[in-house]
């Protein structure tokens, strides 16, 4: 039996380690932390569920993973500027979302719970040298962080509600979130380019203008936040490594959506073995084309800065099919195709401490 070894037991690492489990390889995950979801703080995240055709729960059974995992799919949601509030019900939804951390119903304990049952051995505690791993699915931690993420979780008796915030006061090139599901709620600032303590001022003003605009009741509260890493030119393999996830670069550009690549990444490194394919080939012919338009994306939202917001809730007002529209904003066009070369030389250059 041949034996595989990953670095990280996270979405892309245990993705990978699964399926190669079934497919009689004899794996072995290493993770530096005790538990899986130890990154996280019980934060909710999006799986998002717009820029394929395929409905993402679908996609996730695909590459043989089951949906042991608690996951709301939300269907109605709100945009604003601080000001006006936008509403849009869906037919489909536009994202589940997931629990991360270590509760019992999160991804990351629904994923390691498949992976022990399929035979993987997870080793906690586990910090190895990469020389030693074939599979490099360790997160943020390989690569220098593009941005960060600051806010609090909490319990809340107010109804479900999802709320993306675009205020230049209130996230840094990115946007804001309220997440409240079941009971359990979320609010978070996300910022490009800006780590550490700077974040603080633009969650205090996503903390005023959520609760100013919105009646919801928050009690028991936890901070959550933390790193993600893009790449503009992503690592594939490496030394005769095969990198996935985060670790790779694999991750959206313009508002930070990386657990869709992050568990595609790790089915095709498992596939990538399994079939003795060119993994670098396999990424390409199922990730690029988002990857690079994300690129693009990012370009223009730089370019035009806070026209680009004013711009987005424009489309809102004028367009009632949201998920189409991001269905289309996130796989290529024409437009977005012939600016990528320029696009990412441009942000190559501007922003070499974070890409
Ligand atoms: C606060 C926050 C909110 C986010 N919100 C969203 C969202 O709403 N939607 C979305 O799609 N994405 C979101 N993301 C991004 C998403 O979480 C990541 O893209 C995704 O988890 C990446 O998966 P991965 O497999 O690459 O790494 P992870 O799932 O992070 O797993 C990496 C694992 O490797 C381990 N590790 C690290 N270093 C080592 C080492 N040296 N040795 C052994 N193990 C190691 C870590 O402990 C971890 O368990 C968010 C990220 C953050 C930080």
């Amino acid at each position: 039996m041949e034996n595989i070894k990953i670095m990280g037991a996270g979405l892309s690492g245990l993705t990978a380690a699964i399926n190669l489990t079934k497919a009689g390889y004899n794996v072995d995950v290493f993770e530096k932390r005790d538990d899986c979801g130890k990154r996280f703080q019980g934060d909710l995240e999006g799986l998002e569920n717009w820029s394929s055709k395929m409905d993402i729960l679908h996609e996730i059974k695909s590459m043989n993973i089951k949906i042991n995992f608690n996951c709301s799919p939300f269907k109605k949601i709100c945009l604003t500027d601080g000001k006006e509030i936008l509403e849009n019900t869906c037919d489909k939804p536009v994202f589940y979302l997931v629990k991360r951390g270590t509760n019992e119903d999160s991804l990351d304990q629904g994923l390691k719970k498949q992976a022990l049952e399929s035979g993987v051995n997870i080793h906690f505690n586990s910090k190895k040298n990469s020389e030693n791993m074939d599979i490099i699915s360790v997160g943020s931690a390989e690569n220098k962080p593009t941005g960060s993420v600051k806010g609090i979780r909490f319990e809340s008796e107010s109804d479900d509600i999802a709320v993306s915030l675009l205020n230049k006061e209130a996230s840094n090139r990115a946007y804001s979130y309220l997440l409240i599901t079941n009971g359990y709620g979320c609010m978070c600032s996300v910022n490009l380019y800006l780590m550490g303590n700077a974040v603080n001022r633009y969650f205090k003003k996503t903390y005023e203008i959520m609760t100013e605009l919105f009646d919801i009741n928050i009690k028991n509260v936890k901070n959550i936040g933390g790193v993600g890493c893009c790449l503009l030119t992503p690592k594939y393999v490496k030394k005769g490594k095969i990198y996935t996830g985060e670790a790779a670069g694999f991750q959206d550009l313009l508002w930070g959506f990386g657990m869709r690549y992050a568990i595609n990444s790790g089915y095709l490194a498992a596939k990538s073995i399994i079939e003795n394919k060119n993994y670098k080939k396999l990424i390409k012919q199922r990730l690029s084309d988002r990857l690079k338009t994300s690129v693009s994306n990012r370009y223009i939202a730089d370019r035009f800065k806070d026209r680009y917001s004013s711009f987005l809730l424009e489309w809102a007002k004028e367009n009632k099919r949201w998920r189409d529209i991001l269905y289309r904003g996130y796989n290529p066009s024409l437009y977005t195709r012939a600016i990528y070369p320029f696009a990412k030389l441009n942000l190559a250059l501007k922003y070499k401490n974070f890409l």
